[in-house]
């Protein structure tokens, strides 16, 4: 029998042979979307004709899609966030919906790392300063000894506390669905989110967006952080309210941010990008070679076994 499988991401298979075999050897013929275009509504509609299973990135899955793909079977993120996919839609269509946790997730505590200190060292800037010709100086913090925020403590969470013991940071976190025994490593405590937000250094955020947790770091939030603190984001634009952020760091409240991830993506006249204490980067968060190779063959993997009768490796509804 065989399956026709829309691929809608950039990175799928490209740094290994291996998920596109997976597909292959089960029979699947590959429909590759071309990424160029912009993913609006009526594109994955026309994509989603006749297919059965599809991998995705960050593309919008809503009702409206859903309802108008009608042989889809299955969909596998090629990722861990669902929160582009009406998941509800999803299930009240009979639509397998999976994803790919814990094959990304060093890629991104890797890069949280190094937003942390490429903000307090102002690393960019720097760099951009010296290829123009100017042997500049620029006075930044350590890392050594802080106290780092931690806003969910799941796998990304943990992988950022993990390399923080190299840094000898006192680590605190929030996060709502945990037990105390399950923050087991060395200098980290379970606490408040109030608490967090008023002693982190660097305060980085690993929850999901979801209804709760959207714009969950805002005005009133801000205002409770050091005037000398960084934030890192890796997880989801919509964690934070960009404007009051704007606002903030304009301000001088806090000292900086480092941001993977956008409220829109790719951000179009986002004030954040102008200014010159924001790190950046086009939420690169899971391309590292390994985890694209990881993710490619879980996300084919949750495919080919949807579709041939049994349960994706990993399925969110
Ligand atoms: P995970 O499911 O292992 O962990 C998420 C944690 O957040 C859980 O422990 C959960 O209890 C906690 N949480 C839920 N609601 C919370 C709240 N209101 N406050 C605090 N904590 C809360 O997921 P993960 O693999 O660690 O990934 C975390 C997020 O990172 C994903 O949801 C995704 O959006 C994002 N992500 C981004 C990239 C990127 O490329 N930048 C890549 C992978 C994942």
């Amino acid at each position: 029998m065989n399956y026709r499988v829309l691929i809608a991401t950039r990175t799928f298979g490209s740094t290994s042979q291996k998920p596109w075999e997976i597909l292959t050897e089960a029979g699947c013929e590959l429909i590759r979307a071309d990424m160029t275009q912009e993913l609006n509504e009526e594109w994955l509609i026309k994509h989603l004709m006749d297919v059965d299973g599809a991998i995705i990135g960050n593309v919008p899955m809503s009702a409206y899609v859903l309802e108008n793909a009608s042989s889809l079977k299955v969909v596998s993120m090629h990722g861990v966030g669902v929160d582009h996919v009406d998941l509800e839609a999803a299930s009240r269509l009979g639509v397998v919906i999976a994803n790919c946790p814990g094959t990304n997730d060093q890629a991104v505590a890797d890069l949280t790392l190094g937003l942390m200190i490429a903000v307090a060292r102002n690393i960019p800037n720097v760099g951009f300063e010296l290829r123009d010709g100017v042997w500049g100086r620029h006075t930044g913090n350590e890392l050594w000894k802080k106290t780092l925020g931690l806003i969910g403590f799941g796998r990304i969470g943990r992988g950022v506390a993990n390399r923080a013991l190299g840094f000898e940071m006192k680590v605190l976190v929030f996060d709502p669905f945990i037990k105390v025994e399950q923050v087991d490593l060395p200098g980290s405590t379970l606490t408040s989110f109030g608490e967090v937000l008023k002693e982190a250094d660097f305060l980085s955020l690993h929850a999901p967006l979801n209804e709760t947790t959207r714009n969950m770091i805002g005005e009133a939030q801000l205002a409770t952080m050091k005037p000398s603190a960084y934030l890192i984001n890796t997880a989801r634009g919509g964690l934070v309210d960009e404007q009051a952020l704007t606002k903030a760091l304009s301000k001088g409240q806090i000292a900086g941010a480092a941001l993977d991830v956008f409220v829109q993506e790719p951000p179009t006249n986002n004030k954040l990008l102008q200014l010159d204490n924001v790190v950046v980067t086009p939420h690169i968060g899971a391309h590292s070679e390994e985890a694209i190779e990881r993710m490619g063959i879980m996300a084919a993997q949750n495919v080919v076994q949807t579709l041939l009768g049994g349960q994706p490796i990993h399925r969110v509804r």
